[in-house]
């Protein structure tokens, strides 16, 4: 889920979304920076929250956990009257470009590659959800006095 924000984020469809690197725990048990967006997140949450949008947990055959997301009848009554104008830029990044109505599926190579695929012509194009990108930003370093105790 976090690697299909990523793209739409990346690739401008969610407008009002940002990422940033985050340190996640893969299923292989290592930690890795991953660009995952706050609001995407939050909004996610939502979503939940309000019925939209059913989740399921799954246990991994390495004692992980990964969680699967799926709209409600609900959801799908309301995604249905979203105009659109606005679901065909998500259509587009979602759809296999060959085969237009085919729905592509995400998959994860080795904890450390996402693709989109599609499972009729094996067409492939990777999220970099693992790209971080260089940030230039200056710092300066700040000394914080802390209130000094005397031992007893
Ligand atoms: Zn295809």
């Amino acid at each position: 889920m976090f690697a299909a924000i990523y793209e739409l984020t990346a690739e401008g469809v969610f407008e009002t979304y940002d990422y940033a690197p985050v340190s996640i725990l893969g299923l292989d048990g290592f930690h890795r920076f991953m660009n995952i967006s706050v609001e995407g997140k939050d909004d996610l949450d939502d979503l939940r929250e309000l019925g939209l949008l059913n989740h399921m947990k799954i246990s991994t055959t390495t004692y992980g956990t990964v969680t699967a997301y799926r709209l409600s009848d609900k959801g799908m009554k309301m995604y249905m009257e979203v105009p659109t104008k606005m679901r065909t830029p998500i259509d587009k990044l979602v759809h296999c470009p060959r085969h237009k109505t085919k729905l592509m599926e995400i998959v994860c190579i080795g904890f450390e590659k996402y693709f989109f695929h599609c499972p009729s012509c094996d067409y492939e194009r990777e999220i970099l959800i693992f790209e971080i990108e260089d940030v230039s930003y200056t710092s300066t370093p700040r000394f914080i006095r802390l209130p000094y105790r005397k031992r007893r």
